[in-house]
């Protein structure tokens, strides 16, 4: 199998993990760490020991922006809901134990057959929050000085936290500096994540990606992903061509998804003006590819390591698989 990598990054001290200020000044909070932020982290060390040069250097290019992949970082229960999953609309009671019907996999029940109460569908949020610290802060002006009066809230991932997720491809090679592994990264910019980490590596292959029968995948979208038609305008379903080279057999076209749009853009750091935007589909967003033959274990394991899709070096298109629901085995039990 390609090279690649899972990475875990504990937390020595709170990571401050707020994003996206609102007009009310609470802030939306990271539960993970995006690849991008991982990959500019990372960036910032070569740069650091080698000086601004080694960013023309093959070795640094091919690493950073080549064909590689950087996932996102998440907390063992910290992926997204999976898209194609209904939940109880309101919370189950005590007796209730069980918490996810899957249509990705064939489960379409409307409403709880436990409880009778209905279900919705799932919108993407992390299936249990990281352990956040809210602080009170000043607001800083430009230069790193309070303002007078201007308080704000600011959550925090708790140090201890760990977080893992894989890299892949040439992007493996951005995890050492020469011989030298990496082994701490200071994360992010005043305006998101942004505290230090220990980082430790292990040469390990992801598991398959969920088989649904003997022919049929499920592939899900651990960050948002990127697809264009061939014109160059962006859709809501990877290209066929890319998963029939990966995976090396035939994929009909998908009818059986559960997606939602997301805007993806960003902050350009050295100019201080937001990136361009561009239609993205959502985490957790989800796909029954229907194969003409079983792909292997071994394909289904590269495809979860690399991802789909564009700009996968930015962190976007990282798949993952669905955690078992909670406490199904308990429900089927009853
Ligand atoms: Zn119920």
């Amino acid at each position: 199998m390609t090279d690649c990598t899972r990475v875990t990054v504990t937390l020595d001290h709170e990571v401050v993990a707020g994003r996206n200020a609102r007009a009310d000044f609470r802030q939306d909070t990271y539960q993970h760490i995006p690849g991008s932020v991982l990959r500019g982290a990372l960036a910032a060390v070569w740069i650091r020991e080698r000086g601004t040069e080694i960013t023309s250097s093959q070795s640094f290019l091919s690493a950073f922006e080549g064909d590689g992949s950087f996932g996102p970082l998440y907390s063992r229960t910290g992926y997204p809901v999976p898209l194609s999953v209904a939940v109880h609309k309101y919370a189950p009671g005590d007796d209730c134990q069980r918490r996810w019907w899957d249509r990705a996999r064939g489960e379409n029940a409307t409403h709880c057959e436990q409880c009778s109460a209905p279900l919705e569908a799932s919108k993407g949020k992390p299936q249990e929050s990281v352990e956040l610290i809210k602080r009170t802060m000043s607001e800083l002006d430009a230069g790193g000085v309070a303002k007078d009066g201007q308080l704000f809230s600011q959550s925090a991932i708790a140090a201890k936290t760990r977080l893992s997720g894989w890299v892949f491809g040439d992007a493996v090679h951005g995890l050492a500096v020469g011989d030298e592994p990496i082994i701490t990264v200071s994360l992010g910019s005043r305006r998101s994540l942004r505290g230090q980490v220990r980082l430790t590596t292990a040469e390990e292959v992801p598991e398959p990606l969920e088989r649904r029968n003997d022919t049929d995948v499920v592939l899900r979208l651990a960050s948002p992903a990127v697809f264009c038609d061939e014109f160059g305008f962006p859709v809501d379903t990877p290209d066929l061509t890319e998963l029939a080279n990966l995976l090396d057999v035939e994929v009909e076209p998908i009818t059986d998804k559960w997606v939602r749009w997301d805007e993806a853009g960003g902050w350009h750091a050295a100019s201080g003006l937001p990136k361009p935007t561009e239609r993205a589909v959502a985490a957790g967003s989800t796909y029954l590819l229907r194969c003409d033959r079983a792909p292997t274990d071994d394909a289904l394991r590269l495809l979860h390591a690399r991802g789909i899709g564009l700009r996968r070096r930015e962190g976007f298109g990282a798949l993952y698989t669905a955690p078992e629901p909670v406490a199904e085995a308990a429900c089927e039990s009853s």
